[in-house]
Order: C-alpha cells, then sequence, then structure tokens
C-alpha cells in the first residue's frame, strides 16, 4: 500500500501476464515512496489484527483515473483516494437526487433560474420548479454535468442488493440486465402489474391467472381456439417439463400472428433450451426454432423485431381446424451448443496506457478514439502516432494468449519434471483437517480460523507435498524453459497452468474449495455454474528480487493463497475494505502472517497487499477461482456486465465468462 498520509490507491491484478502498477501519471497525489502499513504490535500469534487510522474514501471511477501500469496488459482499475472529510462521495451524489422522484438527475441536467435542479424525466411533467416554483426554462446546467461525468451512482437496484456503482453512461444499460432488477408478471399485455423476484413467479401465475392451463412433458400441442377473433388477442399456456416451467404465449396483431416460449428463469437458464414450433396439417409444414427468452428480458422486444414464428392471418386459416389451431411444441436441451471460455472484451481495448502523454485510453475504432482523445494531440504526438502506439498495444494483448500457448506446448514437450508423480492430483497431498473441512463436517470448523469478516484460514496441504512442489517449483525455474509470468508486479513467479497444473487445479477447486467457499461464503460467489474455472501460479518473494506487493485487489470471485514454505520473515498479508468505489468506509486493517502449508481464503475483491519481506524467501500458491454465471453478468475489471465476450482456445480459461457455440 502506499500512502501519504492523505492518498492511496490500489491497482488491479490482471488476468494474464500483467498486473497493474500503481499509476504515477493520474490526477490523484500519490506519493512515490511507499510506507508500510501501520504494523501491528502484537507477534507471538500466527494472527494479528490490527486496525490503522487510515481513513479512506473511494472516490473514482475506472473510466476517468484509471490506474495502470507502463506496458502491461491492463485491466480497469479504480483509485482509491483518501479524503479528510467522510461521507464526502457520498454527499457529491447525494446532490444529484431529484426532489420530484428522488432518483439521480443525469445528464442533461436541467436547472430553473435559481439554480434548482429536476430530472429530466420530472422535467417533462412540471411547469413550475418543484423547490421554488419558479419558471423552468431550459437551462443546462454544465458544471454539474462535468461532475456527473466524474462520480459513480449507485445502481436503481441497490435496495435489492447489487451493490454496483457505475457512471452514469453505464448505469441505464447495467439496469437493464440488472440481476436484481425485480421480475415482471410474464403475462402478455400490460395489464397485470405484478412484480416480484423470480421464486416467486410461478405462485403468482397459480394465483392471479387461474385460467393459465398447464401441460407436461417436452412435446405438447399447443391449441388456440377462435383465432378469427377481431382485434387483439393473446393466447398462453404453460409447458412443464426438465424441472423448469415455460410460457408459450400466441399473440395476434393487425391480423398477424406470432408465436414465442419463454422460461420462467433466468437469461443463462434459457440458454440451456431449444423450443421448436410447428403448424402441420393439410399437407403443409411451418416451423421455427431458436432459443427461449427468459421472463426477466420478456418478449415484447423480440416480437417486435418478429425474432418468432411469425404468420399472418391467412396462413393462420390454412393450418386450422373449425377456427382451431394447433401449434406443437417441442422443448429440448441444446445440445448443438457447446461452452468456450471466454474474455471479456475490455480486455482488449480499455486502459490502454499511452506512456507518451500519460494517459489511459479506450479504444473501439479510430473515429472515437480521434473524437474522444483530441485533447492529447500536441506537436510531439499526433493523432496518429497516438493511435499507431495504441494498435501495437490490442496487437500485443491479441498475442499473449497464442504466445502462451506456445510455452504451454513446449514445456509440455521438453520438460522434465523433477517430481512427475506431483502433476496427478491425489488427495493424499492434502491435509487431513482440510480434507475434513471440505466434507463439510461440523466438527471439522474447529480448524478455520476466522480471520476478519470474509477471511479464513486453514491448513491445506501436507508439509511433504510443499516440500516436493517447492523443489518442482525450483527445478523448473532453474531450466531453460520459457516462462511467462503472473503479472508485472511479480516478476517472479510461475503460471501453473503453463506448467501443466490444470487438471490438478481443477480437481483441487471442484472437489474441495467449491463446497468449502459455498459453505463459507454463500452462493453469491459461487453463482448457478459454481466455480467453473481458475488462474493459478505461485509468486516468490525475496530480498534483492521482489519483496512486496501493492494494494489491489484480484481478478476472481474468491482467491486461496497457501504459503508453501521456506525460510522467511516478514511479508504478512493485510486487507482492507472491498473494492467497490461508491463504497466510503474506514480501513480496518487487517494483517495475516503466512505460515507454511497454511492457506486464506478471502473474496477477490476484498482489497489487499502484501507486506515487504525482511529476510528469506517466500513461495505462495494462488488461486484464484472464478464463476462463469457470476462474471457473464459482471465483470470486474470494468465493472459492468461484458459488452462482448471473445472465446479464447480450448485449454484456456480467458477471463472465466462464458459463451454457447456452435459445435461442429
Ligand atoms: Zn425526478
Ligand atoms: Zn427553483
Ligand atoms: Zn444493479
Ligand atoms: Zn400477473
Ligand atoms: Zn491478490
Ligand atoms: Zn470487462
Amino acid at each position: 500500500m502506499k500512502s501519504n498520509g492523505n492518498s492511496t490507491t490500489f491497482t488491479v491484478h490482471d488476468r494474464l501476464g500483467a498486473a497493474i502498477a500503481p499509476n504515477t501519471n493520474s490526477n490523484v497525489s500519490i506519493n512515490p515512496t511507499p510506507t508500510p502499513p501501520p504494523q501491528p504490535t502484537t507477534t507471538t500469534c500466527s494472527i494479528n489484527l490490527s486496525t490503522s487510522n487510515c481513513q479512506q474514501m473511494i472516490a473514482t471511477n475506472t473510466n476517468l483515473m484509471p490506474a495502470g501500469s507502463l506496458s502491461s496488459a491492463t485491466a480497469a482499475s479504480c483509485t482509491v483516494a483518501t479524503s479528510t472529510g467522510t461521507n464526502q462521495h457520498q454527499d457529491l451524489v447525494n446532490l444529484f437526487e431529484c426532489p420530484v422522484c428522488f432518483d439521480y438527475a443525469l445528464p442533461p441536467i436541467l436547472q430553473c433560474q435559481s439554480g434548482h435542479i429536476v430530472c429530466s424525466q420530472c422535467r417533462q411533467k412540471l411547469s413550475s420548479c418543484p423547490t421554488c416554483r419558479g419558471p423552468l426554462g431550459n437551462i443546462r446546467n454544465l458544471g454539474m454535468e462535468k461532475v456527473a461525468d466524474t462520480i459513480l451512482f449507485p445502481c436503481k437496484y441497490q435496495t435489492n442488493g447489487c451493490l454496483l456503482s457505475l457512471t452514469h453512461k453505464h448505469k441505464l444499460e447495467h439496469e437493464d440486465c440488472c440481476d436484481f432488477r425485480p421480475y415482471m408478471c410474464p403475462c402478455p399485455g400490460a395489464s397485470c402489474k405484478w412484480q416480484g423476484s423470480l421464486e416467486n413467479v410461478m405462485q403468482h401465475l397459480w394465483l392471479a391467472h387461474k385460467s393459465i392451463t398447464t401441460l407436461q412433458g417436452e412435446d405438447i400441442v399447443f391449441l388456440a381456439t377462435d383465432i378469427t377473433l377481431p382485434g387483439a388477442v393473446d393466447w398462453v399456456m404453460m409447458q412443464s417439463c426438465f424441472g423448469h416451467h415455460f410460457m408459450l404465449v400466441l399473440e395476434k396483431q393487425d391480423q398477424q400472428f406470432f408465436a414465442i416460449v419463454q422460461l420462467i428463469g433466468t437469461r443463462q437458464q434459457a440458454e440451456k433450451f431449444v423450443y421448436r414450433l410447428e403448424l402441420n396439417g393439410n399437407k403443409r409444414r411451418l416451423t421455427w426454432e431458436s432459443t427461449p427468452k427468459s421472463i426477466h428480458e420478456g418478449i415484447q422486444q423480440a416480437i417486435l423485431i418478429s425474432d418468432c414464428l411469425v404468420f399472418d392471418g391467412a396462413t393462420a386459416l390454412l393450418f386450422s381446424e373449425n377456427g382451431n389451431l394447433a401449434i406443437n411444441v417441442t422443448v429440448s436441451l441444446d445440445l448443438m451448443m457447446k461452452k468456450v471460455f471466454c474474455r471479456c472484451s475490455c480486455f482488449f481495448n480499455d486502459n490502454i496506457y499511452l506512456k507518451q502523454v500519460g494517459a489511459h485510453v479506450h479504444y473501439i475504432n479510430d473515429e472515437q478514439f480521434r473524437e474522444d482523445y483530441k485533447h492529447l494531440i500536441s506537436p510531439d504526438n499526433s493523432i496518429e502516432q497516438l493511435l499507431s502506439l495504441v494498435y501495437q498495444e490490442i496487437d500485443r494483448r491479441q498475442n499473449l494468449d497464442t504466445e502462451a500457448r506456445k510455452r504451454k506446448d513446449q514445456i509440455n514437450r521438453e520438460y522434465q519434471p523433477l517430481y512427475p508423480e506431483l502433476y496427478k492430483f491425489q488427495p493424499k497431498f492434502l491435509s487431513e483437517k482440510f480434507k475434513e473441512l471440505c466434507s463439510q463436517s461440523k466438527s471439522s470448523y474447529e480448524y478455520l480460523l476466522k480471520l476478519g469478516n470474509g477471511i479464513y484460514s486453514m491448513p491445506v496441504f501436507t508439509t511433504e507435498f510443499c516440500t516436493q512442489f517447492l523443489a518442482e517449483l525450483k527445478h523448473f525455474e532453474a531450466s531453460s524453459m520459457p516462462k511467462g509470468r503472473p503479472n508485472t508486479m511479480n516478476n517472479y513467479g510461475i503460471l501453473l497452468d503453463e506448467l501443466g497444473f490444470t487438471s490438478f487445479i481443477d480437481e483441487l477447486r471442484n472437489q474441495y474449495l467449491n463446497p468449502l467457499v459455498q459453505t463459507l461464503f454463500g452462493d453469491a460467489y459461487v453463482g448457478s455454474t459454481g466455480l467453473d474455472s481458475h488462474r493459478a501460479f505461485v509468486v516468490s518473494y525475496k530480498i534483492d528480487q521482489d519483496v512486496d506487493l501493492g494494494y489491489h485487489y484480484d481478478n476472481s470471485e474468491i482467491t486461496l493463497n497457501v504459503s508453501l514454505g521456506d525460510q522467511f520473515e516478514g511479508g504478512d498479508l493485510y486487507f482492507g475494505t472491498m473494492a467497490k468505489p461508491h463504497r466510503t468506509a474506514f480501513s480496518n486493517f487487517t494483517f495475516v502472517e503466512h505460515k507454511p502449508t497454511i492457506g486464506v481464503l478471502h473474496r477477490g475483491q476484498h482489497l489487499h497487499g502484501t507486506e515487504s519481506i525482511k529476510s528469506g524467501e517466500r513461495y505462495n500458491l494462488i488461486i484464484w477461482m472464478r464463476s462463469s454465471s457470476i462474471r457473464n453478468q459482471f465483470c470486474p475489471m470494468c465493472w459492468k456486465k461484458p459488452e462482448c465476450l471473445i472465446p479464447v482456445d480450448s485449454g484456456n480459461y480467458g477471463d472465466g465468462m462464458i459463451k454457447s457455440i456452435e459445435s461442429n
């Protein structure tokens, strides 16, 4: 951690061969000489809890003041700036509250002649200022709009549990797909105003829409009666199969028919299915096949763009009998699709650091870049020069995975391990206590130490395993094999997936860590898919090499950090607050001393760092565990739902997001 009394920065541990060093070029004051966090006074016990007076306020956002490294593949990050006031950021955000609806007034911000603001929705309904009754013109408040660009606003669904704060540009976009947004009644037409949680949707349908019939099975016939009825009409029924409920809807508008299926479930669940609608009769057949919509997104948009089975009244009559239309509906699991791991597109185009001008830039296309970064042009730096630097960096990032693949292949072909038996996971590597803990026998909880909110320590490996594993790593380090580094914050370290430990870590994660994390941290940290990927590496700290690691958060849901041993003094881990930019918090640092074979489990977004090592050499195994169901909704690097998912080649977990692509 760097601190000069009133400013602190933290950085993001990057995902691929690079991390972010504190940015010395941002407009937040940062002191050049790091001071270690306040020292704990106890030395006798293995875990020291200590409180510092460090008072922090996280006051900026990922786009405006990224803290990034000079030349690494960086990721979005946040800056923590200390303030002498306590609730300054919250006070600032409150200034944007609309006096009528209590939502935030976001740009364009309109004010009355006396300077009172009101949000643009309410503005439309008002003739005079709600605060002073004076006339409302169309006076923009550019000053506040500029301030609005620099702060983060909490998501509208904060009270439902969403912890995100976003720039006003990303706020609406996020709220549209926020997992905490309540579900609306899925019945077509706007007549029912019910909303609530997903768990209560079925109950609502049973209670409030009793007339809807339900058929069981994957293959059913949906019979719409009296299709010649004039005007706008909806036919609705339910189909139950695969342990899920699907709502079938036939809608008639202006002599056009629209048939579609929606799942009473999340978008992610809907992705797993295919539905098929078929009109069949009189030697004619009309079919449509697609992925069901989730009721969270609804069917209105799909109907609007005809992303469903569409036919006109005349066609309907060709298939109907006595004014009734039978639609065959088949729901099946989507086996044609395979899941591939992806990176968030922000990996390639966000937080590109241009050393020459000391700025982080975002690149979408040339036009956007020229427009957004006009102000960076100087006699020394033409926009063309800057663009070519951007291309170079993007190109380097695009090649990182290929380079990693090459190293992995070469290691696989040529490297002679010292202990080949270590590469195949065996339960005997684990401490008996750890195995008991993961089997969730209550009595084993005595082996678990709670070191602070969301920080646990426990014995993980046997001493014998740690000794052999360390010897293996040193053997590899001394070999002539190519080495990718965990990140630029660590110049020394080994990527375990490149070395061939992927299936080892997979097994440890699936069989042991996933159930343990679920028990300790709850579903919010494992998601519906569980912790289904990881990034694993060993870092080493040594006097004259890397001695510490700055204050940062990890690109993980949950991190396991196990001390593998060797002789060392110092190098404690310390934890501060969660990396939530809108949180204002006093940070009480929690210190954790490393002890060989002992692991520490913590949330990835729990800000942390390591103190300088005082003597010797220290090795730590670090496993960043990730859940694709969580990451598909929220990328912790760009602090929003990934805009675009880019598949990585097999054997690479990318950023841990998942996408279905057609298999062939
Ligand atoms: Zn309002
Ligand atoms: Zn006024
Ligand atoms: Zn939200
Ligand atoms: Zn309803
Ligand atoms: Zn970390
Ligand atoms: Zn992202």
